[in-house]
């Protein structure tokens, strides 16, 4: 597989969820436990294939997030039990979302390491897309928000929208790379804008963020099986004068 040689880069940039910390697999286990209170309506096929669908239509008003997913329970419960759900169960699912928003973060292997290593060399910075209230509370309580120079919470992570961090701070595209969990949000804008992108994939990837990426090559791109494999290919960085 082709790899680069990272020496023109300064600015490496973190994806947050599922990159450095837990995240989908909360998501799969509410999924579960929502599946279990309308399992005497629906198949647990059918009910993925249901909110899926909901969520998709809701993302455009709704953004990507927590709260977002409760409504978008709420609203496929009502569908599949066509408005029969008890307002115990309705109660049920906005618990399930409270549980999640309060959820402890859960670094992945090596992370603070990593970023302590490479705070040291370069410029590091997170970008996430999400709901900012939770995204900003998630960070907080992920004890490693001091790490980084800059933080963007965006709406969406489309090529447009990773021009615009790169314009806000100056950043020329030979000299920033991506690294995250998702092809579709971490590494194929980047790689359109001309950037570096490094994809770490997590055990769970949401239908959504879903790509078909083996024997994917690209000059600029490679792909790590564990974020402390970063450290090995960033073992001569340009200082920051
Ligand atoms: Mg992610």
């Amino acid at each position: 597989m082709l790899t680069f040689t990272p020496t023109t880069i300064k600015t490496i940039a973190f994806d947050a969820d599922d990159t450095l910390w837990v995240n989908e697999t909360y998501f799969q286990d509410v999924e579960k436990e929502f599946n279990a209170l309308l399992t005497k309506y629906v198949s647990a096929e059918e009910l993925a294939d249901k909110l899926y669908a909901v969520e998709r239509t809701n993302l455009a008003l709704y953004g990507y997030g927590i709260k977002g997913f409760m409504l978008s329970m709420i609203e496929t419960a009502l569908q599949v039990t066509q408005g029969l759900i008890s307002t115990k169960d309705v109660q049920q699912i906005i618990n399930l979302g409270k549980v999640m928003l309060r959820q402890p973060i859960e670094l992945l292997p090596d992370v603070r390491h990593v970023l302590d290593s490479l705070d040291e060399d370069y410029t590091l910075m997170l970008i996430t897309k999400g709901d900012l209230l939770d995204q900003e509370t998630k960070i907080a309580r992920s004890g490693v928000g001091d790490f980084f120079k800059h933080v963007e919470i965006i709406s969406e992570k489309k090529p447009r929208d990773y021009q615009q961090v790169l314009d806000r701070y100056g950043i020329h595209p030979d000299e920033f790379v991506m690294i995250g969990n998702s092809m579709r949000s971490d590494v194929l804008p980047l790689l359109e804008i001309g950037t570096y992108a490094i994809h770490i994939p997590f055990k769970h990837t949401w239908v959504h963020e879903q790509v078909q990426d083996d024997g994917f090559t690209h000059p600029r791109f490679m792909k790590l099986q564990r974020i402390a494999q970063v450290l090995e290919r960033f073992e001569t960085p340009i200082r920051k004068s």
